[in-house]
């Protein structure tokens, strides 16, 4: 990848509360009746039924991940579905996402598995379905729950552990033989330190870099990612700075 393909990843990731929506995509969900609250007071969902079903799931698979951590969270969260997710990357350049955390507007919003365009990214070259809409909600939900698990201080935790943990439940999440196939596929290994675990690494090759993610966090037991939250572990969460030129 060139490096300015990497700059403009790492500026997605750090830009990633800057989502847009277009115009016509707010007139769309706007048009769509459905609303839902999953069974909780803190959740909204705006979509079509399925949709409302696939976000709920979602919220209840990454609820009972946390609560089996001894980590009960319940974010405040709306989560929209749109025919069109992007993210700024500076200069009026946007970037296609399939899914996106705002934690300002406490809102995500995920593309619709049926809007077939063209430029969007199908994480892991998987299909663009619906089980992999469910999967990367269920992605931004953990990035939600992380943010009020860190008490108010979410950058106890560098951007790339955010994603670390995202990705690491997410991937625990999805069916075992989908997880196993593309983590085959893709001949992927577990970092072989904390200090990999990087914004570059990030930026390089996202879908790579949520492999390698769940592998280390696997290896290392359940308990895992709530150490990680705890802050309970021998290495600086923060993350070593790392500058482009
Ligand atoms: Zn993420």
């Amino acid at each position: 990848m060139k490096r300015s393909a990497v700059r403009d990843r790492m500026g997605a990731l750090l830009r990633k509360t800057m989502c847009l929506v277009s115009g016509l995509t707010w007139l769309a969900c706007l048009a769509v009746p459905a609303m839902a609250d999953c069974g909780t007071s803190g959740i909204k969902v705006v979509g079509t039924t399925e949709e409302v079903g696939v976000a709920c799931e979602a919220v209840a698979g990454v609820g009972s991940y946390f609560d089996a951590l001894g980590l009960p969270v319940e974010p405040r969260l709306t989560i929209e579905f749109s025919d069109k997710v992007e993210v700024s990357i500076g200069d009026g350049a946007h970037l296609p996402v399939s899914g996106c955390y705002d934690p300002e507007g406490q809102r995500i919003q995920i593309r619709r598995w049926n809007a077939n365009l063209a430029d969007a990214p199908r994480p892991w070259g998987l299909p663009w379905d619906r089980d992999a809409a469910s999967s990367v909600a269920a992605h931004e939900v953990v990035h939600a729950a992380l943010w009020v698990l860190l008490e108010g201080d979410p950058h106890r935790l560098a951007p790339a552990w955010h994603e670390f943990v995202a990705y690491a439940v997410q991937l625990d999440l999805m069916d075992d033989d989908t997880r196993e196939r593309i983590l085959r596929e893709a001949s992927a290994e577990a970092f072989a330190t904390p200090e990999s675990v990087n914004v570059i690494a990030y930026g390089f090759d996202p879908d790579l870099f949520g492999l390698r993610s769940y592998l280390f966090a696997r290896e290392r037991g359940a308990s895992f990612i709530r150490r990680l939250i705890e802050d309970d572990v021998d290495f600086d969460l923060r993350g070593i700075d790392v500058w482009c030129h």
